[in-house]
């Protein structure tokens, strides 16, 4: 496969203007992503700080409930800052300052990811920028006092929708007007090369973990792997140790929002054409004249018109599924998880819960799979309780 391509996706579409950027970012990857010291300080940072290893949890009273396969659960909700986030953040932070950076750029949804980059800038002393559409600021106006509690400036982005890929192209422009001192630190594997494969790198933690931990528990390798898709890294970092076993069917969770025959979801794979945007080719949801579409979802991470360049190939070759999950589906999966197993997961993850939910009955009792629960739900429950009906103050 030729550099930064993912069969006929990835590649790197950018103005020439941040060509000396990626070049340069691409250039310190290779030079420090075999390195023995860089790799000795990046584990004890996920081990001393953000709490990793992170559990394999068998969930034994949600197996015998759906009666098939013996479901576990990869718990990145136990991360500190309180996702899979952090493991992509501390990997990027680390690396520019290596390359001499003072200064981190990110852009946030939600802003899950913003607090993740904010809190690591925060830790190792970097300068912090996060931009964000002005609606999202509004919407999650908790997490915005939370990135500048962690002393990071947030900017409120005000083109397009004012949601994430505005946030994502004006972070961009920022990152081209100012190279010298600035890393833009990307929140999924997504973007011109080389950010999918970074990016997959340092998530890939997940199923190195989780592959040992399996072979521990069961002996033998799972018969499922299964995590929710906005942009793809948690569910990239679930699958890539696990690529190669063509006997593991991964199975990426993408958000349908209401239905997939509706214009209101952000089911890329299912509904979503070949494009370019954000300077990579993958597939997008796109109108009739081919203009990214507005995305819905009712969780705010898996409210994205793309998806990642090496999940568009697995999806292209056959490796992977890409099944679709309503909000219904997802808000019945994270009340189901909270009451079976005490555990919240994140909306975003009660996607995958959801599929597995349907699929582990299908399974015998002699099957295993893992779950990636992504993150954890303590951010979503207002907007849960409210779905149900119920105005609860945050
Ligand atoms: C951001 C986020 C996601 C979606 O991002 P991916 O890159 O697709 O993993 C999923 N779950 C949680 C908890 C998130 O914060």
């Amino acid at each position: 496969m030729s550099k930064g391509r993912f069969g006929i996706h990835g590649g790197q579409y950018i103005p020439e203007t941040l060509m000396n950027a990626v070049i340069e970012l691409e250039n310190a990857y290779n030079r420090y992503k075999d390195d023995p010291d860089f790799n000795r300080e990046l584990t004890e940072l996920l081990n001393s700080y953000a709490g990793r290893p992170s559990l394999l949890y068998y969930a034994e009273k949600m197996t015998k409930d759906l009666g098939g396969a013996k479901i576990y659960l990869k718990r990145e909700d136990l991360n500190h800052t309180g996702s899979h986030k952090i493991n992509n953040v501390l990997g990027q932070a680390l690396l520019a300052k290596k390359m001499g950076k003072t200064r981190l750029i990110a852009e946030t949804g939600a802003g899950q990811h913003g607090v993740a980059t904010a809190t690591a800038a925060a830790l190792l002393d970097m300068e912090c920028v996060v931009f964000m559409g002005e609606e999202d600021t509004k919407r999650q106006a908790l997490n915005v006092y939370r990135m500048k509690l962690l002393g990071a400036d947030v900017i409120p982005v005000k083109s397009g929708t004012a949601t994430l890929k505005d946030a994502v192209s004006e972070t961009m422009r920022e990152w081209t007007s100012r190279i010298a001192d600035t890393h833009y630190c990307l929140g999924s594997v997504m973007g011109p090369h080389p950010f999918p494969t970074i990016v997959r790198d340092f998530q890939a933690v997940i199923s190195r973990e989780s592959r040992a931990q399996i072979l521990k528990a069961e002996g033998r390798l799972p018969d499922a792997v299964i995590a929710c898709v906005g942009g793809g890294s948690n569910a990239i970092g679930s699958f890539y140790h696990y690529i190669n076993d063509k006997d593991v069917r991964l199975i990426g969770c993408e958000a349908a929002g209401r239905g997939i025959d509706t214009f209101e979801t952000a089911a890329t794979v299912n509904t979503g054409k070949l494009g370019i945007f954000h300077g990579m080719k993958s597939y997008f949801c796109q109108d009739e004249y081919g203009q990214i579409a507005p995305v819905y979802s009712i969780s705010a991470g898996l409210d994205y018109p793309g998806i990642g360049p090496e999940h568009a190939y697995l999806h292209d070759t056959g490796r992977a599924e890409y099944v679709p999950v309503t909000d219904d589906e997802a808000v019945n999966a994270f009340e189901y998880l909270s009451r079976t197993e005490g555990i919240i997961p994140a909306i975003e993850s009660a996607h995958a819960v959801a599929h597995a939910i349907k699929e582990a009955p299908k399974m015998g009792r002699d099957k295993v799979m893992i779950v990636t629960i992504s993150g954890r739900g303590d951010k979503d429950c207002a907007a849960i309780a409210r779905y149900r009906g119920v105005d609860i103050h945050e």
